[in-house]
């Protein structure tokens, strides 16, 4: 058996966390490549290192002082050194960070020492050899991830080694400048540590005992949900359910690898899998729901629209000539409605209408904005009937009129639009209806 752990910031985030991590990399010999994040928040009201660093490199960039910042950085893995007895000097490094500022090595360089130095905290705490993201993660020419060399060299460089430290966040261009992934970036550089050395699971400890059926600050203490497939979660991800990175799955997904949700606070917790897939039924028919406010409806109207060829792409072209993403073209017969983001929409709304006018000659248009859209997503529904009656029952109860529904082909999910107004209590009625009946 061979596992990858990654730990996020909040559970390297001072030395009593660092224990917590180490006493969970121990207990397993399994556990031999551990991929941490920068330390993050100890308290809510606390600062991320990786945003420290941050707001000490803008201030280097404009050539001001910025000894007093890198100095609370310094101090921030000094307590953990210290807190942990660890013979260890960092001076040398923060020298080196100190010039590399100075000499604007680049904001992307700045962020990614977050978890250089706490990769190399993590070392010398686990006695695991150090192993830099700089010499094995890659990047493209275009700033893209370069995932066929990194496989090549990452699994070459650990393919011998029984153990191994890989800060996470960040790789190098291949003018050997440092490039980091997006926010949460971690998470993916666990997943390529994962693929390149085959690991049976890919652990990712985090401060949640991994996902929620629903959103514990609408539903309080929601259950949790035990195994979900990777495109179940896309599907909650995507409306808003956030524990991954949403590109972590890729690596692992396209191996087989199960990505295993830990909470580093309670270890005994099992966590959720995620699974490519699996015949092992959820507890309740959904698995999940999630959900965003903050929609328009675009309604287009036109006599004998459904006869007309190429109507559907005239409108569309209007968004995509502004630059606006649509993301539910639900139809009628001489209807048709564009759900699009109400931030990105607000500013070119009148170019949107008059490009709409130009290009498909409608009858109608008439906007509605303050929408929000629910997924419910469940890969049980597919085989279980009533589920979207059982929906809009709850909706119809609670007196909340629907605006929209449509079930993806997969019937893997139904997405229902409401007004925002409604979205908390729509969602905390599908909740009652799958999960609380049941209990
Ligand atoms: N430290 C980085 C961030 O705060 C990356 C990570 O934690 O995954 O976004």
């Amino acid at each position: 058996m061979k596992k990858v752990v990654k730990f996020g910031g909040s559970s390297l985030a001072d030395a009593r966390q660092f224990e917590k991590a180490g006493a969970i990399v121990r207990a397993e010999s399994s556990r031999r490549f551990v991929v941490p994040s920068a330390p993050g928040k100890r308290t809510k009201d606390d600062t991320k290192v990786t945003d420290m660093l941050y707001a000490c490199y803008a201030l280097a960039q404009e050539n001001r002082d910025f000894g007093k910042e890198l100095e609370r950085i310094r101090q921030r893995y000094q307590e953990i050194v210290d807190g942990l007895s660890l013979q260890l000097s960092l001076d040398g490094e923060f020298e080196k960070i100190e010039q590399n500022f100075k000499a604007h090595a680049g904001k992307d360089y700045a962020a990614s020492r977050g978890e250089y130095l706490n990769g190399i905290l993590m070392s010398a705490y686990l006695g695991f050899p150090f192993v830099d993201a700089a010499e094995t993660v890659f990047f493209t020419e275009k700033g893209e991830f370069d995932a066929s060399r990194t496989n090549t060299v990452l699994g070459e460089r650990l393919k011998n080694m029984p153990n191994a430290v890989i800060p996470g966040f960040y790789g190098s261009n291949p003018d050997g400048t440092i490039r980091t992934f997006s926010r949460g970036g971690s998470d993916i550089t666990g997943s390529i540590v994962a693929k390149a050395v085959q690991a049976d699971v890919y652990e990712n400890w985090t401060d949640v005992s991994g996902f929620m059926i629903a959103d514990p600050r609408i539903i309080p203490d929601p259950e949790k949900i035990d195994m979900i497939t990777y495109r179940e979660l896309r599907e909650l991800a995507y409306m808003g359910a956030s524990v991954l990175h949403e590109e972590a799955i890729f690596p692992v997904r396209s191996e087989g690898i199960p990505i295993n949700i830990r909470n580093t606070n309670q270890p005994d917790d099992a966590g959720t899998w995620i699974v490519e897939s699996t015949c092992q039924k959820s507890r309740f028919i959904i698995t999940g729901i999630a959900g965003k406010k903050g929609f328009c409806s675009v309604n287009i109207e036109k006599e004998k629209m459904n006869s007309e060829i190429g109507f559907g792409r005239k409108v569309l072209q209007a968004f995509e000539d502004n630059g606006i993403s649509f993301e539910h073209v639900p139809s009628g017969i001489d209807t048709m409605t564009v759900f699009v983001h109400q931030d990105a929409f607000m500013n070119k709304e009148q170019k949107v209408v008059s490009a709409l006018h130009r290009l498909a000659d409608p009858d109608m248009i008439d906007i509605e904005a303050d929408l929000a859209l629910i997924a419910v997503v469940g890969r049980g529904m597919k085989s279980t009937r009533g589920t979207a009656a059982r929906i809009f029952a709850a909706l119809a109860h609670k007196n909340i009129n629907i605006r929209m529904i449509d079930q993806g082909s997969s019937e893997l999910n139904i997405i229902i639009g409401v007004r925002n107004e409604d979205f908390e209590e729509a969602i905390t009625a599908i909740y009652n209806m799958f999960v609380m009946v049941q209990l």
